[in-house]
């Protein structure tokens, strides 16, 4: 019957099908460069751990060391994640966040493998631990893990634009949008996608016209970017479009690998 409920939810499915078709088109053009898909240890992922950082860290010569096992390496200024799967198997990892109804939504299996079957194995974990988790973070660039209330060191030392730009509101905002730690990380992640400087902070719906426009254009993607690029697009979509968006990829079984 129609009325406005209807309508509604007409607009809505029109919504979800455009961005099913953006995604789609983003992911095949990445899919060219990025390697198969390995199978998602998803019992890894479930597990609960209890972070304790200081606890679980040996000091040597003043310099953390991480069990080996863990995937987790001291590199350039901090602790970085090297082998994401070992990483979520780990207790360094955070649990998902299952008191958030939104975290708890994106913990479900079926939200967990529509991101494995469409994105690269590393992309799409750190993709679905970002959103999974209140506030612990794993940079889709340099790999550090964070917590989005604690200060973050600067990539270089002494790099006054850079410890500006970390105190920048849009930096904050980034990590808790999309866990990318840094303006310099952000221009990476967006290296196949030049002049989105303007979705820095931001999410998909408060992008500027012209900025989107940008964003949506479809690039050849660098080889070896690893998904980046679709990281950079969808990570910033709000949770009401992103999560119907992927429960109905695992439902109608779209697998942009198989095509
Ligand atoms: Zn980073």
């Amino acid at each position: 019957m129609p009325g406005p409920t209807n309508g509604r939810k007409r607009n809505q499915n029109k919504r979800q099908k455009k961005l099913l078709k953006e995604i789609a088109a983003l992911s095949q053009s990445v899919s060219q460069n990025a390697p198969a898909p390995v199978e998602l240890d998803t019992a890894h992922a479930d597990q609960s751990h209890e972070q304790d950082n200081a606890d679980s860290t040996l000091e040597q010569g003043g310099e953390p060391v991480f069990e080996s096992s863990s995937g987790v390496e001291s590199r350039w200024n901090g602790p970085r994640v090297m082998d994401i799967p070992a990483f979520l198997d780990s207790k360094y990892a955070t649990p998902p966040s299952l008191d958030d109804p939104i975290c708890a939504e994106y913990n479900s299996r079926a939200i967990k493998e529509a991101l494995r079957k469409n994105l690269p194995l590393e992309i799409a974990l750190i993709l679905w631990y970002n959103r999974s988790r209140a506030k612990a973070r794993i940079c889709p660039s340099c790999h550090r893990f964070y917590n989005i209330d604690e200060p973050l060191a600067a990539h270089v030392q002494g790099n006054t634009q850079e410890v500006e730009d970390m105190e920048d509101p849009r930096n904050q905002s980034e990590k808790e949008i999309t866990g990318i730690c840094s303006l310099l990380c952000f221009g990476i992640v967006s290296y196949s996608w030049p002049g989105c400087i303007g979705a820095w902070g931001k999410r998909y719906p408060d992008i500027d016209e012209r900025t989107r426009a940008k964003l949506n254009k479809r690039v050849e993607p660098e080889p070896n970017e690893e998904g980046l690029g679709v990281f950079l697009r969808i990570s910033r979509m709000a949770d009401e479009d992103l999560l119907p968006v992927l429960q109905s990829m695992y439902d109608s079984g779209v697998n942009m690998y198989s095509n």
